[in-house]
């Protein structure tokens, strides 16, 4: 015998991505900023307090959007607050920004897993697609590794996130390659057909 139960409980999710900033310092060719157009700003470290307290729910938050989240100067502050809260907390980020002043106040925060941006593990491919250097985004995850191990801590726990698109698909096992050096696992994302880029 099976039996429905219906409830008038509102359905919360548990895990919300939430934008930290839409300001970014790149401008990649796939990235969906190039075709809009909006008023770009930082979230207040208040506003995203707001989000957490009224949704007790939550398991797990994305920070991440339409922007670069490092940008906002309040992101410890903002991950500190989650993880008071018992939430599971990764950001999202290109990585070439970090340095390892902000390297070490992130590890600091209890963060619990980064996503490092890398298409390709070809200098010129990733020069092509990102247009800074594949420097950049390897320093970033050596410094990571270093200041991690400096404090002896399994986490933040390190993924290589590469978009797939026409630029880089003969690239991808180097991505792999690349990821291993980095002690970290790939995640590999396509762009929907209406992305620039696609293939
Ligand atoms: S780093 Fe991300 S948000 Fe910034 S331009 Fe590139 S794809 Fe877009």
């Amino acid at each position: 015998m099976s039996c429905i139960v219906r409830s008038n409980k509102p359905f919360l999710p548990a895990h919300l991505q939430i934008e930290p900033s839409n300001k970014c310092n790149l401008k990649c060719v796939m990235c969906p900023r190039n075709e809009h157009i909006f008023k770009e700003g930082n979230m207040k470290l208040e506003q995203f307090k707001k989000i957490i307290n009224e949704n007790k729910q939550l398991k797990q938050i994305t920070l991440s959007g339409y922007g670069e989240p490092t940008i906002n100067l309040a992101l410890e502050d903002m991950i500190k607050y989650a993880k008071s809260k018992k939430i599971n907390v990764e950001i999202i980020t290109n990585g070439t920004l970090l340095n390892e002043e902000k390297v070490k106040s992130l590890l600091q925060t209890g963060l619990d897993r980064i996503y490092l941006s890398v298409d390709s593990a070809e200098p010129i491919t990733y020069k092509k697609i990102r247009g800074v250097n594949f420097s950049l985004v390897k320093k970033a995850g050596e410094l990571i590794n270093e200041q991690k191990k400096a404090l002896k801590r399994k986490k933040p726990f390190l993924v290589i996130n590469c978009v797939v698109m026409k630029d880089n698909v003969n690239d991808l096992f180097k991505v792999v390659d690349f990821a291993k050096t980095m002690d970290a696992s790939v995640n590999f994302k396509s762009l929907r057909s209406s992305e620039p880029g696609f293939f």
